[in-house]
């Protein structure tokens, strides 16, 4: 009867430990559980900044203007500028 007792409070343990249930969601999933960042994009987390090829200045890639050559400009002035260093 305590060997039940025991099983049973291990059982209660392991299905309330938040890390335990990381693995079994993960087990069940039938995939390791990824990262947090990777599972699903974080509106909070830091976006892909790429720096203007004319000015320098650093933007979001999703803002950044880019001209033929692939290279991210900060405005459509700049873009029309060029880059200032070859
Ligand atoms: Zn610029």
């Amino acid at each position: 009867m305590l060997k039940f007792l025991l099983l049973a409070a291990l059982v209660l343990w392991l299905l309330y430990s938040p890390g335990v249930r990381k693995l079994i969601r993960g087990a069940l999933s039938g995939e390791s559980a990824p990262p947090p960042s990777q599972a699903k994009p974080d509106p909070a987390q830091p976006v892909a900044m790429v720096p203007c090829a004319h000015c320098g200045v650093h933007l979001p890639a999703s803002d950044a203007l880019v001209n033929d050559a692939g290279q991210p400009f900060c405005s459509e002035a700049h873009r029309r500028a060029g880059p200032r260093r070859a």
